[in-house]
């Protein structure tokens, strides 16, 4: 009788701890309450359209370049501005000074205007030391195009000797000029290997008939940079023929936004009207101020299009749970040659029972974490690491670039705050089945010795001289106990 009551205990035990076992399996573990990392968004927080503005020939303060760089900042439109770097003096009608760096400086310190080169001296290629005809005001004259290493290598370090770069451009002591403007559209094969040896990125074209492009432009491996970039529409009256009617330019830029394009909108804003009210103040309020909008300058939009195309990040995860860290990594080379301290917005697929995430980050794993900016879609933000959820489609966007100290970002996302250093441990599968093993002894444990006391009350012969007996003793009576008839 004794031992059947015993050995049915512990077959019970054993059962009820398997099936506890089995469960957690396949309910907690079926479903995972942690995050997943899915991939990069197309766009900076996963935004619905791009808009993205490049203006040519910026050498010193005009009327038009004042009222250009003072209507995109005040409409907080980020916009890449092609400056000559070595100006030849009335090389382009109305620009009769040479490059005034402490203009470009104070419009690139409003936060909103990215340099890109527009070369030295703006001349067509082959930039063979032959001479290059100074076409437009004095036909017959000739300035020097020089070498392939003067115009490319040489005007992208005019721009970083002559300037200060803000943070996006920067990896500590290295600055960076990401993206080239071809001078009248002129470009060949020479210039495009020295494009990508320089560490450009992107090399906007100019073609005034080309169909308005909404795209990015492919990779180009063979130089090590991106095939020559289009643009949607170029605004004004220049007299190789511009878009100035507001109805027109605001449906290119629907076209895009419909469509998730990117609107590039070019302009040389000598030839636009920058009135109050006029078509190109009309244009930017259309396109300006949209939380659904991505607004990045042209050398940055490829940058981080370049991260994404490139794989040029990895992301490893370790530990379960809410305490599963993701370790997002850069190759040491790759971070050197270009920086990347734009955000780059990765996505996670969170739990569909999380109703609030909190992201935490950091640069090196023994730093403290820091709590992630948390961002909604009503809030008007671009380039800042930030983390923004979307609790209907279970995914987590979290925007993060990489600093100056690692290559790489420690990611944890969490249904949870985190209290203090201590992280709290989840319990495991393992963890669950230790316990099940454990308390399954306890309980077995228990119950001999609830029936043994049982039995000596009630008069049952045992042979046992205590219960103060050392273990193996123990386990012999319980042996004895259990094979007595
Ligand atoms: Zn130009």
């Amino acid at each position: 009788m004794l031992r059947k009551v015993l050995l049915l205990a512990v077959v019970l035990s054993l059962l009820f701890y398997v099936t506890c076992g089995i469960w957690f399996d396949m309910i907690v573990l079926a479903s995972p309450r942690e995050a997943e990392y899915v991939g990069i968004a197309k766009y900076y927080d996963n935004r619905k359209c791009v808009v993205t503005v490049s203006l040519d020939d910026l050498v010193h303060n005009t009327s038009a370049w004042e009222n250009c760089l003072s209507m995109l900042t005040r409409k907080r439109i980020y916009h890449t501005a092609a400056v000559i770097t070595n100006y030849t003096v009335g090389v382009i009608p109305g620009l009769n000074r040479s490059t005034d760096w402490n203009y470009i400086q104070y419009w690139v310190n409003q936060g909103f205007t990215e340099v890109a080169s527009h070369s030295r001296n703006h001349v067509h290629t082959p930039y063979d030391g032959r001479a290059d005809k100074w076409i437009i005001i004095n036909r017959g004259v000739w300035i020097p195009t020089v070498s392939y290493e003067w115009q490319i290598n040489g005007s992208k370090n005019d721009i970083i000797g002559n300037l200060t770069l803000p943070a996006w451009w920067r990896y500590g002591e290295r600055e960076y000029v990401y993206a080239w403007i071809e001078p009248y559209g002129s470009c060949d094969s020479t210039a495009r290997r020295w494009l990508g040896e320089c560490g450009y990125l992107c090399d906007r074209g100019f073609r005034p008939h080309a169909p308005p492009d909404y795209d990015f432009a492919a990779w180009d491996s063979a130089n090590g940079l991106f095939s020559t970039v289009g643009y949607s529409v170029e605004m004004g009256t220049p007299r190789w023929g511009g878009e100035s009617s507001p109805q027109s330019l605001n449906h290119k830029f629907e076209v895009a936004y419909d469509n998730g394009g990117i609107y590039h909108l070019l302009a040389h804003p000598t030839y636009v009207d920058w009135s109050e009210g006029g078509y190109a103040d009309q244009h930017t309020d259309y396109i300006s101020n949209r939380t659904d909008v991505w607004y990045v300058p042209l050398g940055l939009l490829y940058l981080y299009h370049w991260v994404d195309v490139r794989n040029v990040t990895h992301v490893s995860s370790t530990g379960s749970g809410q305490n599963k860290v993701f370790r997002i990594s850069i190759d040491e080379t790759d971070h050197e040659n270009y920086g990347v301290s734009y955000p780059i917005t990765y996505v996670f697929k969170i739990p569909s029972d999380w109703t609030t995430v909190y992201v935490y980050y950091r640069y090196r794993k023994t730093d403290p974490w820091i709590l992630m900016e948390n961002k909604s879609s009503e809030d008007f933000f671009n380039g800042v690491n930030a983390s923004r959820f979307d609790l209907n489609d279970h995914k987590a966007y979290v925007s993060v670039g990489f600093s100056d100290i690692s290559h790489e970002v420690y990611l944890q996302l969490r249904y949870t705050p985190l209290e203090s250093t201590q992280v709290e441990e989840s319990p495991t599968r393992f963890g669950w089945w230790a316990v099940g093993i454990v308390a399954t002894v306890v309980v077995a444990a228990t119950a001999i010795y609830l029936l043994k006391l049982k039995s000596q009350r009630s008069g049952m012969s045992l042979r046992l001289s205590g219960y103060d007996l050392p273990w193996n003793r123990m386990c012999k009576w319980n042996l004895q106990t259990l094979f007595e008839p």
